[in-house]
């Protein structure tokens, strides 16, 4: 069988511990025997970006603006005890945090369904994804505890020295108070980037606020998003038969849970924070949730939700087996690959990714499935694989459905 021929490179952004065990084992097993695999390559494994001083993520990022797509394993994002672990120069910044600041994304992510594992909510049929604004609000907020009686200002004082005043509250005792913010520009970039994925993925987008009750901070989320849309997408949604439907949160809510799901719910910054654990835990497993950060220029960076799975790292280097489930990180690369094929026009690309990912459901809902999967999965007697054999069984009902 001739492999598939790639026109533009996709950005690799290989990682840490056991996802970069797994990275190397999906490009032989899965990708290099089937597709003439073109990447400009970026070490992002935590011993290279201390070598370089952390240069090599910023490099990464800008070819993402380079080429527009790229793949990444996840990373470890230093703390105390890595610092002793990989003697590092410095607590680098976590490269998620880098890349996403230089590219102004935002965060898509999405459970992927398949048989035998269903969601706990019993009427969602189909997988919702949670966009999140991943600035400002509650994270970057001030706050202060008031010890007695006095008096809580806003004040804002303008350039030219204009002062502007609100009284918070008047405290007769103690109590707390907290300031937050959030910018014109960055609102406009999410929801440029909620539209415009919504309408690649043919996809309703639903957006709710608190705007009855915050009626200038949250109301300026709710006519940003209106406007742009109105502007912008509104010729786009109808051409494409899809939806922009604005909502109170709470009112959100309640038809989340009623709803078929299909579609992407954007949320505030601390609202993506509790919904997209609760989509991911009642979908059963942080291992099936997909991830792409999509710039409102129109640059893409897929990845897995998970973190490096260091627990089952430890264990590999012990020369213990391993049961760790690849489809996230392998859906990372299906998604960046169907990217490049739709930009670029190969449709054997595109169809490739299709098959890559079906090909992992098909495989679970055989029964052939890795330990996590095993422990949550309503399937009788499910073969429990390890890392290695649930790829090589991946590729086999990869390779039936591609001759
Ligand atoms: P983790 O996601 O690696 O693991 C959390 C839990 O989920 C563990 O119990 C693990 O066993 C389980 N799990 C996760 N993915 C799994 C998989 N594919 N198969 C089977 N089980 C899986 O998160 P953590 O342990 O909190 O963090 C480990 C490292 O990952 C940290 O250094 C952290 O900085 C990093 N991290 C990176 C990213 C990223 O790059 N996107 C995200 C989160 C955490």
């Amino acid at each position: 069988m001739e492999k598939i021929k790639m026109s533009t490179p996709l950005v690799e952004m290989d990682g840490d511990e056991m996802t970069r065990i797994l990275w190397q084992m999906i490009k032989d097993e899965l990708l290099l025997p089937f597709i003439d695999l073109k990447t400009e390559y970026y070490d992002l494994g935590l011993e290279h970006r201390n070598e370089t001083n952390d240069q090599v993520t910023v490099d990464s990022a800008n070819a993402t603006k380079k080429y527009g797509v790229a793949v990444k394993c996840a990373t470890i994002t230093p703390n105390a005890a890595r610092m002793t672990e990989y003697n590092l120069k410095e607590m680098w910044k976590s490269p998620n945090g880098t890349i996403r600041a230089i590219l102004d994304g935002t965060v898509f992510r999405a459970p992927i369904q398949v048989k035998g594992i269903e969601p706990c909510v019993k009427n969602w049929k189909k997988p919702i994804t949670i966009a999140r604004h991943a600035y400002g609000d509650v994270y970057k907020n001030v706050e202060m505890k008031v010890p007695g009686a006095g008096v809580a200002e806003l004040v804002f004082t303008a350039e030219d020295g204009t002062v502007t005043r609100e009284t918070i509250h008047e405290f007769k005792g103690p109590g707390v108070i907290q300031g937050q913010h959030n910018l014109d520009g960055s609102i406009e970039s999410f929801a440029r980037s909620c539209f415009k994925y919504a309408l690649d993925t043919k996809q309703d987008l639903w957006f709710a606020t608190k705007d009855t009750i915050s009626k200038k901070y949250d109301h300026t989320f709710k006519d940003i998003f209106a406007d742009v849309f109105e502007k912008e997408f509104k010729a786009k949604f109808d051409e494409a038969g899809i939806e922009y439907f604005y909502t109170l949160i709470d009112d959100a809510v309640a038809r989340v849970m009623k709803s078929e799901g299909g579609f992407i719910w954007a949320c505030k910054n601390y609202d993506g924070d509790v919904m997209s654990d609760m989509i991911s835990s009642a979908c059963g497993s942080l291992a099936m949730m997909t991830s792409v950060l999509v710039s409102p220029q129109g640059y893409y960076e897929y990845e897995a939700a998970h973190g490096t799975v260091q627990r089952h790292y430890y264990k590999h280097l012990k020369g213990e087996e391993t049961s760790t489930n690849s489809v996230a990180t392998i859906f990372a690369w299906s998604g960046a690959l169907r990217k490049r094929g739709e930009l670029d026009q190969i449709p054997e690309l595109v169809n490739f990714a299709d098959k890559l990912e079906k090909a992992c459901l098909t495989t679970i809902e055989s029964g052939k499935m890795t330990k996590d999967l095993a422990l949550i999965t309503s399937l009788q007697d499910p073969t429990v694989l390890n890392s290695e054999n649930f790829i090589k069984a991946i590729r086999e009902t990869l390779e039936a459905s591609l001759s």
